[in-house]
């Protein structure tokens, strides 16, 4: 156990971190990160119900500074998607409600990410190859349910969930992997609703009271398969980028993938960060350590179920 020289956990009840990512009709969405502008909208307008407040408040809440009222909520955006800036931020505006958008130092590279990348190949592509070897060093091969009769062929969801594993582990080969399954399957399209807001766009963001940007990291690699050495430098120069941009310090942090290990909680220490947010789909209950934060990943439906679905949460 990791023993926090600076940080003793909190105690919360009835609080819970709203986790976004898109606001956008995904045409596949295996990871259920894309919430449709209606259903967001209707979300919004039931927020009007809640205490709705910054990543400051929740900040004083864990140093004992103020007491959350039952029924908070804090709003986060991951990843810095370009319909983060043309529909949720104008939205979020109208409602007058504060967020925080989770950047990499992908944003403004008109560059998508690669598991946008790879959902297209493997959902989109009209016929794939029954077959797939791929070198990762050494030869692997998977076989593709419903055109291989080989005993071990995989349904195309859990193909997709073991190339996406792939990728995370080979990170420092991503870009080799989705050449060789661009070639393999014939599909080399691109998707420019995909990209992430412009450096400008995030700028102008930032420039809104109601909003900050948190660290994402540089590269979006999963954590605990890096050194300490390596965690700290994805956050320091996400952290310079950002500060760069914007001209703000950034003070909280967003796991990629939402994995996190002892060397992490090591070095957002290290960072003197406030907060490290993860995907640990729960509200806040009972004692939380401000670098190991839950957030419910939000479900893609209408205010009302939305509603439902966070009270049953919150109550926990
Ligand atoms: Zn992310």
């Amino acid at each position: 156990m990791y023993f926090f020289f600076h940080s003793k956990p909190a105690e919360f009840k009835g609080v819970a971190v709203i986790n976004y990512h898109r606001i956008a009709h995904l045409k596949c969405d295996p990871w259920d990160i894309g919430v449709e502008p209606a259903n967001f909208a209707s979300q919004l307008a039931v927020f009007a119900k809640y205490n709705v407040v910054s990543l400051h408040d929740l900040k004083l809440a864990f140093d004992k500074k103020i007491k959350l009222k039952p029924n908070t909520l804090a709003l986060t955006f991951d990843d810095a998607y370009q319909d983060n800036f043309n529909l949720a931020a104008p939205m979020l505006q109208k409602a007058k409600l504060p967020a925080t958008f989770f950047c990499t130092n992908v944003t403004g590279q008109k560059k998508e990410f690669w598991w946008d990348v790879l959902t297209r190949i493997i959902f989109e592509t009209p016929v794939l190859p029954h077959e797939l070897c791929l070198h990762i060093p050494q030869p692997y091969t998977w076989y593709i349910k419903p055109n291989s009769n080989h005993p071990d062929a995989l349904s195309l969801q859990d193909f997709f969930y073991q190339l996406y594993n792939v990728i995370i582990k080979y990170y420092h080969e991503k870009e080799r992997l989705l050449d060789d399954l661009r070639t393999w399957s014939g599909n080399d399209s691109t998707d420019e609703s995909n990209l992430t807001m412009s450096t400008t766009q995030l700028k102008q963001i930032c420039s809104d009271e109601l909003f900050t940007v948190g660290i994402h990291t540089v590269s979006h690699p999963y954590l605990p398969y890096l050194t300490y050495e390596q965690q700290l430098h994805e956050f320091q120069q996400n952290s310079h980028f950002i500060r760069e941009v914007t001209g703000v310090q950034p003070c909280s942090v967003a796991y990629p993938h939402g994995g996190y290990n002892q060397e992490t909680l090591k070095a957002v220490e290290k960072m003197k960060l406030d907060m490290g947010f993860t995907t640990q789909h729960e509200a806040l209950a009972g004692k939380v350590n401000k670098w190991e934060v839950p957030r419910i990943n939000a479900w893609n439906c209408n205010g009302v179920a939305f509603e439902q679905k966070l009270n049953e949460l919150l109550s926990r």
